[in-house]
């Protein structure tokens, strides 16, 4: 049952092969025996979960047409994502005891399928890095090896699924963080066009970026929880109002024809000579599918990175000023006048990366220095969103490596934030954009895992979904897990 897809364990629930509760059961076990070493999970609440399946086994006792495909199967959430009556941290101090008075929309929308929540999952603070070390709730171990990081920073998620403590997870992507540990831990994760899921009640870090998705053991999972979780919000200004997709309908479709552009800036220098090895083996696979490929460029690419670091603490800086000791989280014991009590809040309430990226925010945005900083950031910006529209002219799907290296160890960026921040190198650029992108296992380097990334133009998520599910098909790397973890 634990390697089971979604849709095996959508059919044994409707068939009543299996209760939910069992289901559930099943998982808030593991997840009691393994987190203790992984800290995939922040919080567990086997009392919420049991009632969840408890009311989802009567909605699929009770059956009908409504019901969801995903009804009854247990999920973790990043603990970014509001739940009402539950506790979200975003993985920091500041809000190490809020509970939401509401759930996020992609949290209405997944309970409304019947879904079960089993816990939130940890994550560097305030969804700042790539490499789940800002954790306030200490660092989430790489279930492939834990002397790695799972990447960030929806590390907590990554590490859940990969060890199997949930069958699929919630994750963020402001700037890599759903692809990246999907890659360092052997998973499939979607990041949407910008405006395709509703940020509502997802904690902000940087509101022109920020995109909410899955995170799954296959491509044909995270078709049916997009399906779940898309739709126009009217509560999320930048919300798409569009037809509602079915997201698996093209996962059957041959590849044949399909046309494969290959950036050259993302295979020059920089990439591991394992990743290389593997994403050029899953490249070839993609030939034998029928694909063909053509060599495109992304000239702009070098500048995403830059360009993030202005835009995106810019924007960090202006939502997290909400955290002031006032209204809700973290308020310091002792202070003098109101400024010191903000000044105090906030400097106990976040951790260093986060004061950094404030900093940064503050400063870039400041008077003298936008027009420098901040304006050039967004034309550079809008110079990498037109380098897509001009290589997509060549080719239906552009792929390449998710991240330059595998896992890597604890400590072994972290004293070097540019060293960390280049981490993200291939998947920022897709975020600036407001690109759809998708990262699948496509090999191993150093017995870790290895990601491929597609990126497609906008709205292109089913034609992303069905070329991630034919390889699917024809490879085994998605269903491998890591040693040790089977009973
Ligand atoms: N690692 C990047 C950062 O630290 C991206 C994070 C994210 O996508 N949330 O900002």
């Amino acid at each position: 049952m634990i390697n089971a897809s979604l849709k095996e364990l959508g059919a044994a629930l409707a068939q009543k092969r299996i209760s939910s509760v069992e289901l559930t059961t099943l998982f808030v076990d593991r997840i009691e025996k393994l987190n203790p070493t992984l800290n995939a999970f922040v919080t567990v609440d086997r009392d919420k979960a049991l009632a969840a399946a408890r009311a989802a086994d009567q909605k699929l006792g009770a059956g009908g047409t409504a019901l969801s495909p995903l009804c009854g199967i247990p999920l973790a959430h990043k603990d970014i994502f509001c739940t009402a009556g539950w506790r979200t941290t975003c993985g920091s101090k500041m809000l190490a005891n809020f509970v939401s008075p509401y759930d996020a929309h992609v949290v209405e929308r997944l309970n409304d399928a019947g879904m079960v929540l089993l816990g939130k999952c940890n994550m560097d603070e305030f969804a700042m890095g790539s490499s789940n070390e800002t954790s306030f709730f200490g660092p989430v171990k790489n279930p492939w090896n834990p002397a790695c990081v799972p990447g960030g920073s929806s590390g907590g998620s990554a590490a859940a699924v990969a060890a199997r403590l949930a069958p699929a997870a919630t994750g963020t992507d402001t700037g890599g963080s759903i692809r990246q540990p999907a890659a360092l831990c052997g998973l499939t994760g979607l990041k949407p066009t910008y405006g395709v899921v509703s940020r509502y009640g997802m904690i902000a870090f940087a509101s022109s970026l920020d995109q909410g998705g899955p995170m799954a053991k296959s491509a044909e999972d995270c078709a049916l929880l997009l399906n779940a979780m898309a739709g126009f919000d009217a509560r999320d200004s930048t919300s798409l109002e569009r037809p509602a997709e079915d997201y698996c309908r093209d996962l059957e479709k041959p590849l044949q024809g399909l046309r494969i552009g290959l950036p050259k800036e993302f295979f020059g220098e920089g990439m591991d000579a394992g990743v290389r090895a593997a994403v050029e083996a899953a490249i070839a696979e993609y030939r034998k599918l029928g694909a063909t490929t053509v060599e495109v460029s992304l000239p702009n690419s070098s500048l995403s990175v830059p360009a993030y670091y202005v835009i995106a603490p810019a924007e960090a800086s202006s939502n997290l000023s909400r955290f002031d000791g006032v209204r809700y989280g973290h308020r310091a014991a002792e202070y003098g006048d109101l400024n010191d009590m903000y000044a105090k809040s906030r400097a106990e309430g976040f951790g260093a990366e986060v004061k950094r990226r404030i900093l940064i925010g503050t400063y870039v945005l400041s008077h003298g220095y936008y027009d420098a900083y901040y304006l050039k950031a967004q034309k550079i910006r809008r110079l990498i969103a037109a380098d897509f529209q001009e290589a997509f002219k060549a080719c239906d799907v552009i792929m390449g490596p998710t991240a330059p290296s595998v896992a890597f160890k604890f400590g072994e960026k972290s004293a070097d934030p540019v060293q960390m921040y280049l981490s993200d190198i291939y998947t920022i650029a897709v975020n600036l954009a407001g690109l759809p992108g998708l990262s699948i296992p496509c090999g191993f380097d150093k017995q870790l895992p290895v990601g491929l990334q597609l990126i497609v133009p906008w709205f292109g998520e089913a034609k992303m979904l069905n070329a991630a599910h034919q390889f699917q098909l024809a490879t085994d790397w998605h269903r491998r897990m890591p040693a040790g973890l089977e009973a």
